[in-house]
């Protein structure tokens, strides 16, 4: 008999099916069903209904397995016909093993794209796929093909450019190694393909190699991580070709300079100039071998395989060549490079009992005061003494051992991150949009995703941030989409139910009482802890229902993509973020060749402060931008450019921690799904009508199931005539000026009894 899928109402309550979206409202499970049974390891498998009892259900599994399981264990699995299809939306069934399945499937057979619904899903190959090139290019542009695929989102983005004389965005996101700079790489080749000709396109290209050198370096997840967050914006002319681009850089990990956890790699630049730099150049900068240098032996880690550091050196510099750094300007910005490195050298004596110490002077010291341009008893005093400010005297404090260590990283990473912001300067003078701008652009954005790891940090805190507001655009932007279309079509609009994640950003906003303001108060105060802020947290959020306190000086988030639990350990630093004064008078009396990058050190340092006095927390510092502050100022602006664009989304997913090709880990690409809100899609839609189906093409496949004679046979008559007969409830669907719209499995019965036929 037909009985229509929504007779039986199954109920969920097991913790292991604990999706939001399983569909488990319009499946009853009946014999010779396809379903998924999940095994004891976590992952699904497909099996066969054999026969059912009330709860109980006979089974049988792959290698002729046969169990009795409880109906609730089980997830209805979609027809053969569905099997890899390119976009998720049109599975009937959107729960977790059928949506991990089709992925798998497509993965298998190198089809690494998907789309779910308006979201490209990118699942990282990790080997060289047949799917790019000029051929491809041109296919997508000529739309023979039209199969998902980076170049197809950059096509849409480039039309819709043109097309409504908006700009637009491409957003991609996925943990670490899940292959957005590769992505955003492709995107920027289709682009270049399609709006090159006047050369500027080469020179965007290039910055890749020259900003991944900088900000790129070997970590546990990724031979090749970028430690910062990235927006290109890159500018049309009126005819289509581009005219010029802009990046802008967010939270380069400057830590990793000093300091890098065992089996990771400092920046690429330092192993590319120490293996790659001429002879000549070695001598005038003092260069030794890596493994010379604290700062890049400390880690146990200096070679990637199958990559040559003294090549990617040459490609670098000829990199920096194409965007008009200078010569001169390169061999400065090497000189920096090396005094780093030499910094880390740098040693001390222990001078009295209390701990007091001053520079050795050795060959690392006389190094750091040559390649900077200073005196080497200006640097000695700077990196051994501290001004304070005592009433209206000024006292000079003698450093202990620990806090002589911290000037000197302290010095070596603010010389970093102003030569890595000099040359995102550099670039975009190179890459400035001349007088033919028209304001039309594409941007594409490369930056972290959610991260959760067994301790999260004060890094991780700024990158959920940026995660939660992300998620908040996306889900906005495709709420509005949804209801676009069913306007569109003339069907009613239902109002769909979103999650919105607003309570998860105000407890990160609210002023006085929120995350980053209890944060900045704290590191304001003199005797302020990372344990008296974490009291301070538990004191005044506790009421929050997205805040828990948790032992110790730690405290949780319930973030849009999971709980995450932070320790608040180095928080209060790394958001101060100081460089002593001294060290600040030292930079700018120095000689070298690149003032402007300390002018730039000078300039970050004495910004308007907003979070108080800082001068009150003991030395004589200048007052700054609290690092969160400054970064949620960031924030702000890009989303603020992010909301008058168009956005189009790209989810890169890692199948798997080893960066191989062709092992797909179930439960690791699941977990992504989720963190990433491919889930949330689906939800949204599923909320709605997301099956649809035009009124000819639903006539055609189901059009011989009628039994009685149906007068009309125009498209629309035969498919209600369908929907009578298949007893699908009014509330089921909804019929629009062109396509039938349904409600998730609806279409599954029609499949099933047609298959059957
Ligand atoms: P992170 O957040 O650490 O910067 P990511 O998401 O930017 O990570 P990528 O550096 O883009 O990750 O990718 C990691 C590696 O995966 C690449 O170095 C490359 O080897 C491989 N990879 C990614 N995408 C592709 C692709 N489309 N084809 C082939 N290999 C790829
Ligand atoms: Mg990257």
């Amino acid at each position: 008999g037909l009985i229509p899928e929504n007779s039986s109402v199954q109920s969920t309550g097991r913790s292991h099916v604990e999706s939001k979206w399983t569909d488990t409202k319009s499946y009853s499970v009946k014999k010779k069903l396809q379903s998924w049974f999940q095994l004891p390891d976590g992952n699904w498998e497909l099996g066969t209904i054999l026969s059912t009892a009330g709860a109980e259900v006979v089974i049988s599994l792959s290698g002729e397995k046969i169990l009795k399981v409880n109906s609730d264990d089980l997830l209805p699995a979609n027809p053969d016909i569905l099997d890899g299809v390119d976009d998720l939306m049109q599975l009937s069934y959107l729960n977790e093993p059928s949506v991990l399945y089709n992925l798998q499937y497509r993965y298998n057979r190198d089809m690494i794209y998907t789309k779910a619904g308006p979201v490209l899903v990118a699942i990282n190959p990790f080997k060289k796929v047949p799917l790019y090139g000029n051929n491809f290019i041109e296919a997508y542009r000529v739309k023979t093909t039209d199969s998902p695929h980076v170049y197809a989102i950059t096509d849409t983005a480039m039309r819709e450019m043109i097309r409504d004389e908006v700009n637009q965005s491409i957003i991609i996101s996925g943990e670490s190694g899940a292959g957005k700079t590769e992505t955003a790489k492709i995107a920027m080749q289709y682009l270049a393909a399609l709006g090159g000709g006047s050369g500027i396109e080469y020179e965007i290209l290039k910055t890749n190699p020259i900003l991944e050198a900088f900000g790129n370096a070997k970590t546990l997840r990724n031979d090749n991580s970028s430690r910062f967050g990235k927006l290109i914006e890159i500018h049309f002319s009126e005819t289509g070709k581009i005219a010029g681009a802009n990046i802008q850089t967010f939270l380069l990990e400057k830590s990793r300079v000093v300091q890098c956890t065992e089996g990771e790699r400092s920046y690429h630049i330092f192993y590319q100039l120490c293996r790659g730099a001429p002879k000549s150049l070695r001598e005038k900068l003092y260069l030794r071998n890596w493994d010379e240098y604290k700062y890049l032996s400390q880690s146990n880690c200096h070679a990637i395989s199958g990559v040559d550091d003294a090549e990617q050196f040459r490609v670098v510099q000829e990199a920096l060549d194409v965007v008009h750094v200078s010569k001169t300007d390169q061999e400065s910005v090497f000189a920096m490079l090396s005094a780093v490195l030499w910094l880390g050298n740098i040693s001390f004596t222990v001078l009295d009992n209390e701990n007091h110490v001053e520079p050795v002077e050795d060959e690392g010291l006389v190094n750091v005061a040559t390649l900077i341009g200073c005196g080497i008893a200006e640097l000695k005093l700077a990196l051994s003494t501290r001004k304070m400010k005592v009433r209206n005297d000024i006292i000079v404090q003698k450093l202990t051992l620990s806090q002589a260590i911290d000037t000197r990283d302290a010095l070596a990473k603010s010389i970093y991150s102003c030569l890595f912001d000099w040359l995102v300067e550099q670039i975009n003078k190179s890459l400035a949009v001349g007088k033919r701008r028209t304001g039309r652009s594409i941007s594409i954005l490369d930056i972290y995703g959610f991260e959760s790891f067994e301790r999260n940090s004060f890094e991780q805190f700024c990158i959920n941030y940026a995660n939660e507001r992300l998620q908040q655009h996306f889900n906005r932007h495709l709420f509005k989409l949804e209801q676009e279309e069913y306007i569109q079509d003339g069907i009613d609009w239902a109002k769909v139910d979103f999650e919105d994640n607003q309570d998860c950003l105000n407890l990160f906003e609210k002023k006085p009482l929120g995350l980053l303001s209890l944060l900045d108060e704290e590191s304001t105060f003199p005797n302020g802890t990372d344990m008296t802020f974490a009291n301070k947290l538990k004191q005044h959020l506790k009421a929050n229902s997205c805040f828990r306190g948790e032992r110790d000086n730690a405290f949780s988030v319930c973030h849009y993509a999971g709980e995450v639990t932070y320790d608040t350990t180095g928080f209060l630093e790394k958001n101060r973020d100081l460089l002593h004064l001294d060290s600040i008078q030292l930079l700018s009396s120095c000689t070298c060749h690149l003032p402007q990058i300390f002018a730039s050190i000078m300039l970050t340092q004495s910004e308007k402060p907003v979070v108080g006095p800082l001068h009150k927390s003991g030395g004589v510092e200048s007052q700054k931008l609290s690092v969160a502050t400054k970064f949620k100022g960031q924030l702000f602006q890009l989303m603020h450019r992010l909301e008058n664009t168009t956005p189009h989304f790209i989810r890169c997913i890692k199948p798997n921690n080893l960066q191989s090709p062709g092992v797909y880990d179930q439960k690791l690409v699941l977990q992504q799904l989720r963190c990433c809100g491919v889930l949330e899609v689906v939800r949204i839609s599923r909320s709605g009508f997301p099956t649809r189906m035009s009124h000819q093409k639903f006539a055609r496949r189901y059009g011989f199931l009628l039994l009685d004679h149906v007068a009309s046979q125009d498209p629309l008559s035969v498919s209600v005539a369908i929907l009578h007969q298949f007893n699908i409830l009014p509330e089921m669907y909804q019929v629009g000026y062109t396509k039938l719209f349904f409600r998730t499995g609806q279409i599954g019965v029609l499949e099933d009894t047609r298959n059957r036929t």
